[in-house]
C-alpha cells in the first residue's frame, strides 16, 4: 500500500471513516488540512482517498470524498465481471448479434481497451476471458490444460469478435467474452481524480489496491512520495516522488494459481494462451492511471523487450523485475531511475 509523507495520517484514517490532520508550515501555522477516507471493499480491495485543502474547507473536502467514493462504486457496478447486473456481465451473457446498450463511460473504456490491443502488439487483450477461464478451471482441477484446449481458447479471443457501435456493443460469436480487470481500476482512479478536481480540491491522492494517482502539489509544495511494493516479500523496495501522475503495479507475486507444483500468474499472454512467467513485478508511471494500468499488464506479457514500445510514448516510465528471488534482474527506463528517491532495495 502506498503511503505519502503523511504516513501517520493515513494510519489514523484506517480507524475512522474520515480523518483530518493539519500540515504545519515551518513557522507552525497550519497550511493544509489533509482529509482522508478509506472506503471498504472497493473493487475487491482496499482504497485510500486524500484531499489536501485549506483548514477552512474540511467539511467541503469530506463531501468531495463521499462523492469520489460514489464514482468508484459506479465504475465497479458497470464494469465488473463479478457484478451480475453490470453492463459488462450483460454483454458477456448476450447472444451473438444482440445490441447491448452501454453508457458512454463504459463504451469509452471498451474503445480504449480495443486501442490498447493494437498499441501493445496484442499483449493487452480484454477479450482474453476464454483463456482466463481455461486456466481458472485448470487451477480448480489441478491439471494443466491440453494443447487442443489452449488453441481452442486462443481462437475464441480477439476484438474481431466484437463490434462497438455508437451506443453499445455486439458480440459476433456466442462464446466471445470481455474482462476489464486490467483497466477498470485505472479508469476508476482517473474518474475519481476528475471528480475531486471538479469539487475544487486542488491536491490529493486516490489509491485502489496499490494503484495510485496524485494531483496538485504534495504537502511541502513538491511531489508526493509513493512506496513500491517489494516483488518477493512484504514491505517496500523503494520510494518514488510523483507530481500529477499515476503509478500502477502488476505482479504475479500477488495473485497466482498453483497447478502440479508450479505457480501460474493471473496475467496471461494472449499470443500463447499461457500465463506469463518470470516477470514478478512491473511498475509503470504515466500521466493518467488508465494508461499506467494498461502498460503494467502489457509489460508483464512483453517483458523487458516491451520497454522499447513504451519508450516511444511520451510521459511513460517503467520498472520491470524479472527472474526469481535468488536470481533476478532489474530493467528500467532512465526516467524511472530519476523518480527513485534512493536506490532500490531488493535483497
Ligand atoms: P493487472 O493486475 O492490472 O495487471 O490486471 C490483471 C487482470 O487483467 C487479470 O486478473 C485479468 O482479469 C485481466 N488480464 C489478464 N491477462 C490480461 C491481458 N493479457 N490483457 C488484458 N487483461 C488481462
Ligand atoms: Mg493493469
Amino acid at each position: 500500500m502506498p503511503t505519502s509523507r503523511y504516513g501517520r495520517v493515513l494510519l489514523v484514517g484506517l480507524v475512522l471513516l474520515t480523518a483530518v490532520a493539519l500540515w504545519q508550515t515551518r513557522d507552525g501555522t497550519p497550511a493544509l488540512a489533509l482529509v482522508n477516507a478509506h472506503p471498504q471493499r472497493v473493487m475487491g480491495t482496499d482504497c485510500t482517498l486524500v484531499a489536501a485543502v485549506a483548514p477552512g474547507d474540511i467539511a467541503r473536502a469530506q463531501k468531495a470524498l463521499e462523492a469520489a467514493e460514489a464514482v468508484i462504486r459506479d465504475v465497479e457496478a458497470r464494469m465488473s465481471v463479478y457484478v451480475e447486473a453490470s453492463e459488462l456481465s450483460r454483454l458477456n451473457r448476450a447472444v451473438a448479434g444482440e445490441n447491448v446498450p452501454l453508457t458512454a463511460d463504459t463504451l469509452g473504456v471498451l474503445r480504449i481497451a480495443r486501442d490498447a490491443a493494437s498499441k501493445t502488439a496484442g499483449a493487452f487483450d480484454a477479450t482474453c476471458p476464454p483463456v482466463l477461464l481455461l486456466w481458472k478451471d485448470a487451477g480448480e482441477r489441478g491439471k494443466r490444460p491440453s494443447e487442443d484446449a489452449l488453441s481452442a481458447a486462443r481462437e475464441a479471443t480477439g476484438w474481431t469478435r466484437f463490434e462497438l457501435t455508437s451506443s453499445g456493443a455486439q458480440k459476433k460469436m456466442a462464446d466471445a467474452r470481455l474482462d476489464l480487470g486490467g483497466i477498470a481500476k485505472g479508469h476508476a482512479i482517473d474518474r475519481t481524480v476528475g471528480a475531486l478536481k471538479k469539487a475544487n480540491v486542488k491536491a490529493g491522492l486516490v489509491e485502489i489496491g496499490g494503484d495510485v494517482r496524485v494531483f496538485g502539489p504534495g504537502p511541502k509544495g513538491q511531489g508526493w512520495a509513493v512506496h513500491l511494493r517489494h516483488p518477493f516479500r512484504k514491505g517496500s523496495c523503494g520510494t518514488i516522488e510523483l507530481q500529477d501522475a499515476a503509478v500502477c503495479t502488476s505482479g504475479s507475486y500477488q495473485r497466482f494459481t498453483e497447478i502440479e507444483g508450479q505457480r501460474y500468474s493471473h496475467i496471461i499472454d494472449p499470443r500463447t494462451a499461457r500465463p506469463v512467467q518470470d516477470v514478478p513485478s512491473v511498475t509503470v508511471v504515466a500521466p493518467d492511471c488508465i494508461t499506467a494500468d494498461i502498460w503494467a499488464t502489457a509489460l508483464s506479457v512483453l517483458g523487458p523487450e516491451g520497454l522499447e514500445k513504451l519508450a516511444a510514448i511520451d510521459g511513460l516510465e517503467a520498472l520491470l523485475i524479472t527472474g526469481r528471488p535468488e536470481d533476478f534482474a532489474i530493467h528500467q527506463t532512465p526516467g524511472f531511475a530519476r523518480l527513485l528517491r534512493d536506490p532500490l532495495r531488493l535483497e
